[in-house]
């Protein structure tokens, strides 16, 4: 009937609304965080698996949003993305996650990029300008992007993985195994290493269609030089399979959580005494 479907139209412009108010206020925080230095960043350790030594960490951001409660990336990432505020917030942890790790010059550090930061053509200028500033190597980068970005603009996204290459940082692709495409065409972009996903990795044992998948994507990647990463490990008995099946590099809650940079100093001291 009409009124129903009034009705309806009603609501749902009530939700789109509500929704956009809430798009708008999260989107104003953003902008007033990173005026008053309200963002943090954090690093999760991501193991040798067979030494089960540190050798990088991903720099994580944090809001902690106080006094209204902290925010999950997941819950604000889309958002600076579409307010074209995640060129500051991308800049700001990329500059912060130079400056902490610089003197711990064992570590590599690894570092989420956005697709919107990376189409942008000055990118790989802007990264360079901070590790100069930062006098970080740029071997001691890694850059993480996904498929997204690369099936969006697969000329811009190859031109940039070059130029970081030239540059000397690594690039690796992000959340492997969520998406569609086959390691054989991302071959093409040259990617340094690939991150399985933790949703992907976390089946592993579980049945044996699923071991297979993380097993041929381990030994098709290592076929094509890349570096292998599993996200997402929590029991020993997925360290011991990913081990098995191969995996270079692993990182997940078994080994440790995300932490602050003066945990993560404190950790390094306690185990070089
Ligand atoms: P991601 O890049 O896939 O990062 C891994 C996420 O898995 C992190 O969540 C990490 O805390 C979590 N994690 C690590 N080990 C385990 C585990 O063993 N089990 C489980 N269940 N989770 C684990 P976080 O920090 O909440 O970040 C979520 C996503 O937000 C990231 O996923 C990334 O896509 C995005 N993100 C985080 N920081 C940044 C950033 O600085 N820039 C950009 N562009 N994106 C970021
Ligand atoms: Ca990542
Ligand atoms: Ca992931
Ligand atoms: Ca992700």
């Amino acid at each position: 009937s009409k009124i129903t479907g009034k009705g309806r139209i009603t609501h749902y412009d009530a939700e789109l609304n509500s929704a956009r108010e809430y798009h708008l206020m999260i989107e104003n925080d953003i902008r007033l965080g990173l005026e008053n230095d309200e963002f943090e960043v954090w690093y999760q350790p991501i193991v040798d698996a067979r030494t089960q030594t540190m050798v990088i960490v991903e720099a994580l951001v944090r809001w902690p949003r106080r006094p209204k409660g902290e925010l999950k990336p997941d819950e604000f990432i889309n958002i600076a993305e579409t307010g074209g505020l995640i060129y500051s917030l991308g800049q700001f942890v990329l500059r912060r996650a130079c400056q902490d790790l610089q003197p711990l010059d064992d570590l590599r550090l690894s570092v989420n990029i956005s697709p919107a930061q990376f189409r942008d053509p000055g990118f790989e200028e802007k990264v360079a300008e901070v590790l100069a500033d930062c006098r970080f190597p740029a071997s001691r980068l890694q850059l993480e992007v996904t498929e997204t970005y690369v099936l969006e603009s697969p000329e811009r996204a190859r031109t940039a993985i070059l130029n970081l290459k030239t540059l000397g940082t690594a690039v690796a692709l992000d959340d492997f195994g969520t998406g569609y495409s086959s390691l054989g065409y991302l071959r093409r972009f040259s990617f340094d290493c690939v991150k399985i996903d933790k949703s992907l990795a976390g089946l592993v044992g579980d049945d044996e269609q699923a071991s297979a998948l993380v097993c041929g994507t381990i030994r098709v990647a290592s076929a094509l030089g890349m570096t292998v990463i599993a996200e997402g490990v929590e029991t020993e008995k997925q360290l011991k399979l990913l081990r098995l099946a191969g995996c270079d590099l692993l990182q997940g809650f078994y080994f440790s959580e995300p932490m602050p940079i003066d945990s993560l100093l404190q950790l390094r001291q306690q185990r070089q005494c």
